[in-house]
């Protein structure tokens, strides 16, 4: 291709609303034009990498066992009733109505859709297992659109789904998808991590995130370096404190403490140590129609905090079905009182008492009085929780649930998810096979996901410098950019065209820049554009010389035109 006849728009300046390295670098590239928030369209620069991804994506799946099929974005209400999404989704679902009054949504993902050809085209156990995939676009009407294709409403997927006939069947197409992942994000260049995660609005049994490292990802995973435990940190099981079973309960006593609302105030007031004190968060739920249907006090040790992931699923509520509690409102029906809330004396409301609080001794709360908390509060004498289970956030520090050593807290991009769905699909659709002895079981399936425009983001994330993007070969939206460096010099532009003619021959993927620009500015949009090889064609053309060079290296090579067709042949073919 050649610059001067692309279209291609590359911006000096960095536009205000692009906040992470990606986003501005694509818009800076001309690679994606933004149509409405988080709505982008794709120039030819970002349509060529995005292509190159899905590529990577269709080979490993196809390898992998996948057959592709394409299906449609809109998608009835009626199949994300019979799962019951159609409440438990929430506002992210995109609802739409037909001119007759007839409700569809924009599909988020597909698992009642592949329920539903499963069930319509799966009827013997000779047929099992199956994987089917489909690389396609998705909507998600996200409560914060931002950076980019990071985090946008429209944007592309490839979500696959297996069909087996039973756990083990499952747990074997899981391994492979989850060996394709592997082999998908390593190819995209990708630093990343196979962490353990919650399963949230999808649902299922075992969950894995793909998370690529990145300081601006929205992911925050939890790992031990002693052991081989990793997990996002909605997930990640936090161990309890020793429980104190041989302190002695002391009476129960209530304590001035003016102006004392929040833990820190109050230990120090006290003079306690943090973690000798529990604190209290206050919700509000609400049931399928959107009225408030009651309220929710957890309590976690006053140094701990809370995991809404855990919450919301000791609850058994989606997430968009619970908020933060009006305290003054919540007081007139629960007694509760805005910063000095304990479990003694609530009424009328759901005590969600986090595991470790039980075997703790004579901790302080509050009183539900203003200004005022209660020593020696102790489970089971002076209070009980209607569920008691793990809600609070493993900490960087805290023990690991596994081995005991100190956990890390790292950042990461989601690129990719994998799911043990189970039955919950196929039962709630009446998905079944029959078996040898033309017996009904509900199909065992599996859900996979791939962000294919988030990986294309997370991929400059990690491989850009101040002067633009890097990427890598297999991704690159061209192998070489020829630079030539006076056009209007006839050495110079029939030795450029010989190099562009060979190296296309030899179907490298090449740009020349034969603009009517300076070298400098060349030279500059060369860096930006981050194309993985540069020959340079300028005053040693006429000794059938040209200047080598990697995006990625510093240093430049002087060598003959033939070397240097040569060693970019076998630079692409060696990383491709
Ligand atoms: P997140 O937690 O980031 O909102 P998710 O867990 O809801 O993502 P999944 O349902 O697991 O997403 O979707 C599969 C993949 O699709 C994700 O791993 C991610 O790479 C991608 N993805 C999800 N939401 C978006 C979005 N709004 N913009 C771009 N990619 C997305
Ligand atoms: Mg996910």
């Amino acid at each position: 291709m050649r610059l001067s006849k692309m279209h291609l728009k590359t911006l000096r300046e960095v536009p205000a609303e692009a906040e992470i390295p990606s986003h501005i670098l694509m818009l800076r590239t001309g690679m994606i034009r933004k149509l409405a928030s988080g709505v982008y369209g794709f120039m030819p620069l970002g349509w060529r990498t995005l292509r190159k991804i899905e590529e990577i994506v269709r080979e490993e799946m196809d390898a992998a066992g996948g057959q592709e099929i394409h299906m449609s974005a809109i998608q009835p209400a009626e199949l994300w009733q019979e799962s019951g999404r159609w409440y438990a989704y929430g506002p992210e679902l995109w609802r739409i109505k037909d001119r007759h009054g007839r409700d569809f949504c924009l599909g988020p993902t597909h698992e009642e859709i592949f329920t539903d050809i499963a069930r319509n085209d799966i009827s013997s156990y000779r047929q099992l297992p199956m994987n089917l995939y489909q690389i396609q676009t998705k909507y998600r009407d996200e409560a914060r659109p931002r950076f980019g294709l990071m985090r946008s409403r429209e944007f592309i997927m490839k979500d696959a789904y297996s069909f087996d006939r039973d756990q083990a069947g499952l747990d074997k197409s899981y391994d492979e998808m989850y060996a394709a992942y592997e082999k998908i994000f390593t190819r995209c260049g990708l630093d990343f991590r196979p962490v353990e995660a919650d399963t949230g609005a999808i649902g299922g049994s075992n969950s894995h995130e793909f998370t690529a490292l990145s300081e601006v990802g929205e992911s925050e995973i939890a790992y031990c370096e002693k052991c081989s435990m990793a997990a996002t940190v909605e997930r990640a099981e936090c161990a309890d404190a020793p429980s104190q079973d041989d302190v002695e309960m002391l009476p129960m006593e209530e304590v001035h403490t003016p102006g004392t609302k929040t833990i820190e105030e109050v230990a120090d007031f006290l003079k306690l140590d943090k973690n000798q004190t529990m604190k209290a968060l206050l919700f509000v739920t609400y049931d399928s129609e959107g009225n408030e249907d009651g309220y929710v006090a957890a309590f976690v040790r006053g140094d701990r905090e809370l995991n809404m992931t855990k919450l919301v699923n000791a609850l058994g509520i989606p997430e968009h079905a619970i908020e933060f509690a009006d305290e003054e409102k919540m007081g007139e029906a629960t007694g509760c009182v805005g910063g000095f809330t304990g479990p003694v004396g609530l009424h009328d409301c759901k005590i969600v008492v986090d595991s470790e609080l039980p075997g703790l001794k004579n901790l302080c709360a509050g009183a539900c009085k203003e200004d005022h908390h209660l020593i020696n509060v102790n489970y089971g004498r002076d209070y009980e929780g209607d569920i008691v289970t793990d809600i609070k956030v493993l900490a960087e520090g805290d023990p690991c649930p596994v081995c005991g050593a100190p956990v890390k807290h790292a950042r990461g991009i989601e690129v990719g998810q994998v799911f043990k769905l189970g039955t919950k699909y196929s039962e709630a659709m009446k998905a079944y096979y029959k078996d040898e002895n033309m017996k009904d079981h509900p199909i065992v399936m599996g859900c996979y996901g791939i962000g294919v425009t988030r990986t294309m983001a997370a991929i400059i994330e990690q491989h850009h410098d101040e002067n633009g993007i890097i990427w890598p070969i297999a991704v690159a939206p061209y192998h070489v950019m020829i630079t030539v460096m006076k056009p209007e010099d006839r050495v110079q532009a029939e030795i450029a065209e010989e190099i562009y003619q060979t190296l296309r021959k030899a179907s490298v993927e090449v740009l020349i820049d034969d603009r009517k620009e300076r070298p400098g500015v060349k030279f500059k949009d060369a860096d930006l554009l981050g194309i993985p090889i540069r020959i340079t064609v300028g005053r040693g053309a006429a000794d059938g010389m040209i200047e080598y060079k990697m995006r990625r290296d510093a240093d430049k090579t002087e060598m003959t035109v033939e070397e240097g067709i040569r060693k970019a042949i076998d630079t692409i073919s060696s990383e491709k």
